[in-house]
């Protein structure tokens, strides 16, 4: 009988109604875990809960949970054929990218799941999301950091939150669903990754001072010359479509340039969630390679967030870093 935990992260799956909103509330999922009696079927794979202290809105989610969930899986991982976190959704893709960096050769499926509607409310789609997602975690064929929502899997560095309240909330523009729950659960084996032949291995993250802009029409660049000082580690520039920024860079560039000197690693990722960023294809976007930025090509912004973190935890030089950025290591990007 296969064995799968369940961590209990927080988020609107198991939150109550407050006078201040839904807020999750600490002892409460395991018995609204039990009032679902299809978790208790024989058909259904073993598992146990684990309730991480405190609850949080996933908004709240930081570095330090993100280790405390894989320290927990990395201590349990021999014990347990697969897990599944349930995690609130505003930040979901964010966690589930930065657990697919902290483990390399990941041998057993991680499931982030959640809901759009909490457990104690009639319409919740937290039943299905929470079902289907042990099961997955209990079959054999997936062996990376995935997200379950809404009839989909999909991996967890390509996926965004697409959706504030629809209940297919999660979508992964650049990379096919990695299974489909219908009446089946039909997995897209020429998507998933590999089994791994090599031993787990783990890296915890630390915090580091990172950034994201996004640039929009009559953006005063100047302005971001005060944060981007030599502390700035690293920065995600959502830039139009292909890799553009407008003005032809003029404002920009030398902004850039001064803070590739300084030691600040640049990384060019695109506001359109489908399709990948070509610097050079126009003059909008070749001066960007020259004052030292680096492509993420069709990476998301959750995924180069937690890239960025990944790899100054690793302790690389910065040409390293760079180098790694524009490589696939995980399946977060076309390779
Ligand atoms: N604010 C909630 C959270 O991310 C939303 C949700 O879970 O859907 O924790």
């Amino acid at each position: 009988m296969k064995k799968i935990l369940i961590i209990y992260t927080g988020g609107t799956i198991g939150m109550v109604r407050t006078p201040d909103g839904y807020a999750p509330k600490s002892g409460y999922f395991r018995s609204a875990l039990d009032a679902i009696p299809s978790l208790h079927s024989p058909d259904m794979p073993e598992w146990e809960l684990y309730e991480k202290e405190p609850l949080l809105d996933s908004a709240n989610m930081t570095v330090t949970e993100w280790n405390q969930i894989a320290k927990l899986i990395a201590e349990s991982y021999d014990m347990y054929d697969g897990f599944v976190v349930l995690h609130g959704t505003d930040t979901m893709a964010y966690t589930a990218s930065a657990l697919s960096f902290i483990f390399e050769n990941l041998g057993k499926p991680i499931v982030l799941t959640g809901s759009q509607i909490p457990l104690c409310e009639v319409r919740s789609d937290g039943r299905d999301n929470l079902i289907t997602s042990i099961l997955i975690a209990a079959d054999e064929y997936v062996h990376e950091v995935c997200l379950y929502f809404g009839g989909h899997l999909l991996r967890g560095n390509r996926a965004m939150k697409y959706s504030a309240d629809g209940l297919i909330a999660f979508h992964s523009p650049n990379y096919p669903l990695l299974a489909e729950a219908g009446i089946a659960i039909r997995y897209n084996s020429d998507a998933l990754w590999p089994k791994p032949e090599g031993p787990l291995r783990i890296r915890l993250l630390e915090s580091f001072p990172i950034g994201v802009i996004k640039v929009f029409p009559g953006i005063q660049f100047p302005l971001f010359e005060q944060i981007m000082t030599e502390k700035l580690r690293g920065i995600v520039i959502e830039t139009f479509g292909a890799g553009n920024i407008p003005g032809n860079g003029s404002a920009l560039l030398p902004i850039i340039r001064r803070a590739s000197e300084n030691g600040t690693v640049l990384v060019v990722c695109s506001q359109c969630p489908q399709g990948t960023v070509y610097l050079g294809t126009y003059e909008t976007s070749s001066g960007l390679t020259r004052a030292g930025a680096v492509s993420g090509y069709d990476m998301t912004t959750e995924a180069a967030v937690a890239k960025l973190y990944y790899l100054f935890s690793c302790g690389y030089d910065n040409e390293t870093i760079k180098k790694m950025m524009e490589r696939n290591l995980r399946g977060e990007m076309r390779d």
